[in-house]
């Protein structure tokens, strides 16, 4: 306990000065005027209070209470407890899509009506055309329907909300037939199994984890079938002696029958990926024009909008959707719809899409321009990591993300950091990650065989110069 007597402890709190001189002072007078009265004189409280418990336990500094010298602690105190929680970072995982970073990046045009729409008033739900109430759909269904050739759309707030509406809305109590190599789990627990419990309706499988034959789908089908449904396996493959009814084979069943089939696509582009040399995806428009019934896809995955979630298709099943009681749960806010537009915009431009598009310029930004950035900013990273690491530029794979397209990769290039002396260097290398990740703006990399590794597909020409300035600003 303290070893400070009565009598010395009296004279310490002599010291404590009284909070109305102090937060009349030019600098505490400067706080509140910044983060407002009531929450700089807590501070203050709190800071004096501290300082009188650690004199009780014979540790306090008479120099703390100096006016400067409480004027920086309790601004200090202040700017850590306001700094935001949500805070933008450096993409240097090399997945591009990333779900955990907040996926697509939005290009300047959609950015632009978002600010629009968070500072003015919009014709949200009022037509302007009638001057009366209008529906929030109708700003953008007949440009989905444009872009993907299906007679009928509607957006909500991300794809595993699309898929619990179709499935509440058309298949309440009854049964919709999937095939088990398709019962997916997407991250973040969505699994098929588990929205078709929630949606009321009841999961019919067919066929084998790797062989579903149509006579599967067709003997499955009973008086209480509503749907069938195709997922796609957006985020593992199954290879070998497999085989899976395509939507174009199932078509005819589903006709034939009179059983709708929806489709969740996941990622679902609207233009063929191939042009730009990346890898095959079944496009939205031929998923309609195959003949599925309705398609579910996201926003902000390969499309590269928002996040929201799209579903297009057969008019008579849209308006059933639409009328759900959910759809008002799970609609769309209005920066979704002021940022989703001018994303669609892009895609009537197909020639300047990879320019345009944030996300396809990433995807198929050239691997020299990866190359070039990396050894421009190595020196900037060597020189923060220190002596006791080696940064070098080498090639490495970049990965789509979000579960479009899993096996395939893509070739990049970025910073390795492994330890000089070049022992394994786990800890080390964690302690140079955190390092990293604790900048104002944090770098976000992936330590894998015992390296630090930067991907450095998404750092582009614009971000280089605050990359390097906070590198710079952190050396040692
Ligand atoms: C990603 C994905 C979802 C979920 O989409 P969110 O927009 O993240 O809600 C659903 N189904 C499939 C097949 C997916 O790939």
């Amino acid at each position: 306990m303290s070893d400070v007597t009565g009598t010395e402890l009296r004279a310490l709190m002599a010291h404590v000065p009284s909070v109305e001189q102090v937060m009349a002072s030019d600098g505490f007078a400067a706080l509140a005027e910044e983060f407002g009265r009531t929450q700089v004189l807590a501070t203050l409280r709190g800071a004096l209070d501290g300082w009188r418990a650690a004199a009780l336990a014979g540790c306090a500094s008479v120099g703390s209470l100096d006016l400067p010298a409480l004027t920086a602690s309790v601004e200090q105190n202040l700017r850590e407890r306001n700094r935001a929680k949500f805070r933008t970072v450096f993409n240097l995982t090399g997945t591009v899509l990333h779900t955990n970073l907040g996926r697509a990046l939005l290009p300047d045009a959609a950015v632009s009506a978002v600010v629009a729409a968070l500072t003015r008033p919009a014709n949200l739900e009022f037509n302007l055309e009638t001057g009366k109430r209008g529906d929030r759909d109708d700003l953008i269904d007949e440009l989905i329907c444009e872009l993907t050739g299906a007679e009928a759309a509607t957006v909500v707030n991300n794809n595993a909300a699309a898929v619990l509406l179709t499935l509440s809305a058309l298949a309440p109590k009854k049964e919709v037939i999937v095939s088990r190599g398709e019962l997916v789990e997407i991250g973040g627990a969505f699994r098929i199994p588990d929205i078709m419990m929630r949606a009321g309706a009841r999961l019919r499988e067919v066929g084998t984890t790797n062989r579903t034959h149509l006579k599967d789908y067709d003997e499955a089908i009973g008086p209480r079938t509503a749907l069938l449904m195709k997922v796609h396996t957006s985020n593992y493959a199954i290879n070998g002696f497999t085989k899976e009814v395509t939507v174009a084979e199932l078509a005819p069943l589903s006709k034939e029958r009179s059983v709708p089939m929806a489709v969740d696509l996941g990622s679902g582009t609207l233009v063929d990926l191939t042009q730009w040399g990346l890898p095959r995806e079944a496009t939205v428009r031929e998923t309609i024009t195959a003949g599925a019934d309705l398609v579910t896809f996201s926003g902000d995955k390969l499309l590269g909008g928002p996040q929201a979630g799209l579903i297009v298709g057969r008019r008579d099943l849209i308006a059933k959707i639409k009328k759900h009681p959910l759809k008002r749960a799970l609609r769309v806010g209005k920066l979704t719809l002021a940022a989703l537009e001018p994303v669609l915009q892009l895609y009537r431009a197909p020639e300047l899409l990879a320019e345009r598009l944030t996300t396809l310029r990433l995807l198929t930004r050239p691997a020299d321009a990866m190359r070039a950035a990396a050894e421009r900013v190595q020196p900037a990273l060597q020189r923060t990591a220190g002596e006791r690491y080696t940064v070098t530029v080498e090639p490495m794979f970049s990965q789509i993300g979000s579960g479009a397209l899993p096996v395939d990769l893509l070739p990049s290039y970025g910073l390795v950091v492994r330890t000089a002396d070049g022992k394994r260097g786990g800890r080390q290398l964690l302690a140079l990650e955190k390092k990293l990740r604790e900048l104002p703006r944090p770098l976000v990399g992936r330590v894998a065989d015992d390296a630090l590794r930067l991907d450095l597909r998404c750092l582009e020409a614009a971000d280089e110069a605050e990359f390097v300035a906070q590198l710079a600003g952190s050396e040692g």
